[in-house]
């Protein structure tokens, strides 16, 4: 005989992978909101837009300086 309750309370270990903290800091287009992905487009004082709305915008929406263009 084994045992003496029978009742197991071992927690289940499940993947214990904290949630990707960087993801949340990735760049936001300060435009759509939306994460700017490369090629990152920069106005001239290194503020960021993504590259749909760099194509609707003749300056930098945060700054009102003018946009540079991507090294592509
Ligand atoms: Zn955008
Ligand atoms: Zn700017």
């Amino acid at each position: 005989m084994r045992g003496a309750t029978g009742f197991d309370v071992s927690v289940p270990s499940g993947p214990t992978s904290p949630p990707p903290a960087d993801l949340a800091s990735l760049f936001e287009c300060p435009v759509c909101f939306d994460y700017v992905l490369p090629p990152i487009l920069q106005c001239v004082n290194g503020h960021l837009v993504c590259a749909a709305c760099r194509l609707k915008l003749l300056r930098c929406p945060t700054c009102r300086g003018p946009l540079g263009i991507s090294a592509i």
